[in-house]
């Protein structure tokens, strides 16, 4: 790192997809690369692909970031530039360091196939490398199909990555590559190195599948006279089976774990470690912590597998840290309208979910007490009419507790402290099913403390009615 330029990184999705959870984590070390070394985030849309970029996919990008909490401090859109990358293609094209060429894409295709077949790596022959000017304006005024192509000098391109160290590549096996379409449709590779040098960005922080684009930057960068960055490129993400991560496995897009219940932090926690780890052995810390301790260097060469379960397990810890307004007001999306958690309601599932989205399956009984075969009520193969004596001594306790210290803890101590330890569950299990309708459900007490008194007496009643032996 040069001491004397500020740090300077950025984030530089195509707008052509959903933002996908890798590029979530690109950006997230990015920007934590920025806040650690106290420098500019900058986010810039790389658009150029007219056909597949789409206004929805940038929206759902800054939305990403946003939820994420990882703001920006400058903000480009590539398809407002093509003035400035028009004079550097100008200017390359007259030096000769860029030229056009008619080449058919067929044409292109057979010869590709033919140097596969004699075992070479396939590369552009150059066919058009030498064409006289004469010749090339003949063509253009013609109207005759093109690409713009920069001159690739045989060489050997060297240089440090931050992650990878020592990387080098002999530029003898490119072939020249295309940078253009034409004059106001640059390519990626061409207008990355233009804006990365107006843009000053001091590293390149980016995922290891541009690896090979890197030596063609450096060239582009070297033509133009422009400073070269620090690079360092970031592993990939896998599938359990060490496959690159895909849909088959898991969600790929950011947005469906926001839908899904996954809180932010969670997030953030679980993509800072995709790659890169703290010297102490931890695996929960929140963002500010990780930029604290975040050392680019330290990021791994090899692969990192998305953990879901790993995932599921953050966000459960991030859950129960909520405070109960703050779960009451994050599963509100989650559980049907008209439907209000109460703090007693919530404390009896926020410790129980991975994720947001499986609250509305748990609470649902305290709203609507599900239909529930009478059979459920029997403990253990016992005789029905047993479960019908224990909640009805349990209806008589219920009803000589006053209304205001009808509490959770009042309601455990007691009652239970009027059953023979042995056999509770002659007791708890009618009750609980009378009380939530469900074989699953939080106890009893903690059921009875959110409904309250007159719920849960009715309830009850419901429940020996159903085991048609009210004369007990
Ligand atoms: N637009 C490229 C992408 O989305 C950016 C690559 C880079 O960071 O240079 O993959």
């Amino acid at each position: 790192m040069t001491a004397s330029k500020k740090v300077k990184v950025r984030f530089a999705p195509s707008p052509t997809g959903l933002l996908h959870v890798g590029n979530a984590r690109t950006a997230l070390f990015n920007w934590i690369f920025a806040r650690a070394n106290g420098g500019t985030f900058v986010l810039r849309i790389e658009d150029t692909d007219t056909a597949r970029s789409k206004p929805e996919f940038e929206k759902d990008i800054t939305e990403g970031l946003e939820w994420l909490g990882l703001g920006w401090d400058e903000y480009y859109k590539q398809s407002e530039r093509t003035d400035i990358y028009r004079e550097y293609l100008e200017k390359l094209l007259g030096e000769g360091r860029i030229y056009y060429c008619f080449c058919a894409k067929d044409e292109l295709e057979i010869q590709r196939q033919a140097m596969l077949t004699q075992g070479l790596a396939p590369k552009y022959m150059g066919t058009c490398r030498n064409l006289d000017k004469e010749e090339v304006k003949k063509r253009l005024d013609r109207g005759d199909e093109h690409v713009l192509r920069f001159r690739i000098p045989e060489t050997k391109i060297e240089f440090k990555d931050m992650v990878r160290g020592r990387i080098s590549f002999d530029t003898s096996i490119m072939g020249d590559v295309v940078v253009a379409r034409d004059l106001d449709n640059p390519l990626y590779n061409f207008a990355v190195v233009i804006d990365d040098a107006l843009n000053e960005i001091t590293h390149v922080i980016r995922g290891e599948d541009h690896i090979s684009n890197t030596p063609k930057q450096i060239l582009i960068i070297n033509a133009l006279g422009f400073r070269v960055p620090e690079f360092g490129h970031l592993p990939l993400i896998l599938n359990p089976d060490r496959s690159k991560l895909s849909k088959r496995f898991t969600d790929t897009a950011l947005r469906d774990y926001k839908d899904d219940g996954y809180l932010a932090p969670a997030m953030v926690n679980f993509l800072a470690f995709l790659g890169w780890h703290p010297k102490e052995n931890k695996d929960v810390m929140n963002i500010d912590e990780i930029v604290k301790e975040f050392d680019i260097t330290r990021a791994q060469k090899g692969g990192a597998v998305f953990d879901i379960e790993k995932l599921n397990w953050l966000n459960s810890s991030y859950i129960k840290e909520l405070d109960l307004e703050e779960f009451i007001k994050a599963t509100e999306k989650y559980i049907s309208k008209g439907w209000k958690l109460t703090p007693a309601m919530a404390e009896t599932v926020r410790g129980r979910i991975e994720k947001l989205s499986e609250v509305k399956n748990l609470v649902d009984f305290y709203f609507e007490l599900p239909e529930y075969d009478p059979e459920l009520l029997r403990w253990r193969g016992g005789p029905l009419k047993d479960s019908a004596l224990h909640m009805k001594e349990t209806l008589e306790f219920l009803r000589s507790v006053p209304e205001e210290e009808f509490a959770q803890a009042k309601l455990e101590k007691e009652l239970l402290s009027k059953l023979p330890k042995e056999s509770r569950g002659d007791t708890l299990w009618p009750v609980r099913v009378a009380l939530s309708g469900k074989s699953a459900s939080p106890g009893p007490f903690e059921i009875m403390g959110a409904i309250g008194k007159k719920e849960s007496i009715t309830r009850i009643e419901e429940a020996i009615k159903k085991t048609g032996m009210l004369d007990i």
